[in-house]
């Protein structure tokens, strides 16, 4: 047998163990109501051993969870053992959000139509179930692979890898010759490879004036027109000051977007003395977040003097994005050959919004690329992996793991 016919002989078993993986809550502990990853850990553990692999479970200290927070990684030694390629999966999930949404229960896999719906079986579940059949078929198949292939199933991923990829990379799991696919995005077709992402940053903004009754403009400042005018001229000024394009990223330009607004206050007739609202920013990755702060700091300062408010401003969030991975890399090139041998498609290798453990990778300098066939149904009601979805991206990983040097 080859390796597509291999895996997909293991169609069958992909379908049990993913529906198992759903089965074994792994609620991200920090997102409120969660439990942690170690029984999907206990879980994976014995079948990596199984397959042969050296496996070590990494073990984050988290001061909510006594027990820590478990990161498991399996290793297939190569011919070449001083260099690994990791498939990263994360065996955290989001919380299901509204039960009277979902059609069946979240945590029982429910199958139906091709698809396998639960709670976590698209981000993560498709991308552990995946890329371990995928190794399977190479041992099977008695590959030696030219470089290590690793798998690690990491914690934490959902609210910010604290305790998973970012922990793996303090503790030096991970070596600058190695590289890294993480099947955690992707479109429909397997049809783009991400290899960038833009910084993003959200603000909050308070702009504080003074309360008085709307009738009695004068006694008062309207921090809410104040806020308004304000939140345009940011707007303007920073779409008017970071307007270039690169055509490696999905939309081409940096996004500024003025989004929630606090409610102030509970009458008609009452002028607001604060007013809150916050922005989204994603930008292209050429660009330094502390400029487009110092800038936005100029205009509070204008706006302070004229109109004798106050404006706090607080940075709710800030990621700043690594420098991309070369799309010339080996590894970019060879999971590009793959897809279009078995798909009949030439994949765009590009940049999108971002935020999964290739991040973190690629700010220590190690290439990652992004690579998932997916319906993007993560974090929704009726979240489901197609089984098709699963044979055919194992295939892929299979290929590549025979093929990387
Ligand atoms: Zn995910």
């Amino acid at each position: 047998m080859n390796l597509a016919e291999l895996v997909k002989s293991y169609e069958g078993q992909m379908v049990e163990m993913l529906s198992k993986l759903v089965s074994i809550k792994a609620v991200n502990p920090r997102s409120g109501e969660g439990q942690s990853e170690w029984g999907r850990v206990k879980f994976l553990e014995p079948i990596l051993k199984e397959l042969g692999l050296e496996t070590q479970v990494v073990v984050a200290e988290d001061p909510l969870v006594p027990e820590g927070r478990p990161n498991l990684l399996g290793i297939l030694p190569g011919k070449d053992r001083s260099r690994t390629l990791w498939f990263i999966g994360h065996l955290d999930t989001v919380p299901v959000g509204d039960l009277k949404l979902w059609s069946h229960d979240p945590f029982d896999a429910y199958i139906h139509d091709g698809k396998i719906y639960g709670r976590g079986a698209e981000d993560n579940g498709q991308a552990v179930i995946t890329s371990l059949f995928a190794l399977r078929a190479i041992k099977e198949a008695g590959i030696t692979p030219n470089v290590n292939i690793g798998l690690a199933f990491v914690a934490d991923e959902e609210t910010g890898s604290t305790y998973g990829i970012n922990y793996l990379i303090q503790q030096k799991i991970f070596k600058p010759e190695d590289m890294a696919i993480v099947p955690d995005s992707g479109d429909s077709e397997g049809s783009f490879i991400e290899v960038a992402e833009k910084s993003m940053m959200w603000l909050k903004f308070k702009v504080i004036g003074k309360q008085v009754h709307a009738s009695m403009p004068t006694l008062g400042i309207n921090a809410h027109k104040v806020g308004m005018m304000f939140a345009l001229a940011v707007d303007e000024a920073l779409h008017d000051n970071y307007a270039d394009r690169d055509q490696l990223f999905e939309p081409p330009f940096s996004t500024f977007e003025i989004t929630k607004k606090e409610a102030n206050v509970e009458n008609i007739n009452t002028i607001p003395g604060t007013d809150v609202f916050y922005m989204d920013m994603r930008v292209l990755p050429e660009h330094d977040l502390d400029d487009i702060l110092e800038l936005i700091d100029e205009l509070r300062t204008t706006f302070e003097y004229e109109y004798k408010v106050k404006i706090e401003m607080e940075v709710v969030q800030r990621g700043d994005a690594p420098a991309p991975t070369d799309p010339n890399h080996p590894l970019v090139r060879t999971l590009a050959q793959v897809i279009e041998e078995y798909r009949n498609i030439k994949p765009k290798v590009g940049g999108i919004g971002g935020g999964t453990c290739a991040a973190p990778l690629r700010k220590v300098g190690i290439p990652a690329v992004v690579w998932g066939t997916i319906d993007e149904t993560a974090h929704q009601p009726d979240e489901y992996a197609k089984i098709e979805n699963l044979t055919k991206d194992a295939i892929v990983f299979a290929e590549i793991m025979r093929r990387i040097e």
